[in-house]
């Protein structure tokens, strides 16, 4: 018998509120490390910041991934999906990776002269501003890190495994326009190669679609399609934020 799936079935939401809930865990800790930097002592102290959180990432990130590759089990099985598939756990990112996005965060921190021209608005900040900018880019870069090894891993689960057809994306009724709008496409199968797009802080989910299974959009995902249909496709150049208009005027409130 053929099941159903859609970018919101329960499984999809829990799934995506457990990574959410892992994000905030991860957010916790980092706000726990705050008092490592030491503003007249960045040399030293920052990239012990930085080892620490990668610490995190890695922690949390392989969190991420198990509670995914648990969750892709349970939904080949509610599929009825025949034969065994074992998930393969997405590899960490490169420390290379991390450790890069983490300097990025903090690359404000670093004294710079007032007068030089180069020198930009951010970094003319006092430093309890600037320690808060980096704080909060450095969160929302490593909340992308870890929710993305989970991501990564039912991707590739729907790449290697015969009985997966498709992925589509779960967005939450808070996510953005871009995410709203992206999970409008519904079921994208594997052979497009189209990668899953996220940006920093997107807590958008991965779901499989398996052979026989009918993928059908939320009753949400259908009115954000329709909307984008009526006030943002006939306007090229301008849809995304024809898009943004028109959720924010039918009571979609996208955060961004
Ligand atoms: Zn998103």
């Amino acid at each position: 018998m053929a099941t159903r799936t859609s970018d919101a079935n329960p499984a999809a939401v829990r799934q995506r509120q457990a990574q959410r809930g892992l994000t905030r865990l991860l957010i916790r800790d980092m706000r726990g490390l705050r008092r490592v930097i030491i503003p007249s002592r960045l040399e030293a102290t920052v990239p012990v910041w930085i080892d620490a959180v990668h610490a995190l990432v890695e922690q949390y990130g392989g969190a991420s991934s198990a509670l995914s590759a648990d969750y892709y089990e349970a939904e080949r099985i509610a599929a009825q999906a025949p034969g065994a598939f074992s998930v393969p756990v997405a590899e960490p990112p490169p420390d290379e990776k991390v450790e890069n996005s983490l300097r990025w965060a903090t690359k404000d921190l670093w004294p710079r002269d007032p007068e030089d021209p180069a020198t930009t608005e951010a970094q003319r900040q006092p430093m309890g501003v600037r320690l808060e900018q980096a704080e909060k880019k450095a969160e929302a870069v490593a909340q992308k890190l870890v929710v993305d090894q989970g991501r990564d891993t039912v991707q590739e689960a729907v790449r290697r495994d015969r009985q997966a057809t498709a992925w589509a994306r779960s967005a939450a009724l808070g996510a953005c326009s871009f995410c709203k709008l992206l999970a409008t496409r519904g079921a994208v199968y594997k052979q497009d190669t189209a990668d899953f797009q996220a940006h920093d802080g997107c807590h958008c989910g991965v779901v499989p679609v398996f052979k026989g299974q009918r993928f059908e959009l939320s009753d949400h995902a259908r009115e954000w399609e329709r909307l984008y249909r009526e006030f943002a496709a006939p306007h090229s150049g301008d849809q995304l934020r024809r898009f943004r208009l028109a959720l924010a005027e039918h009571g979609h409130l996208p955060a961004r």
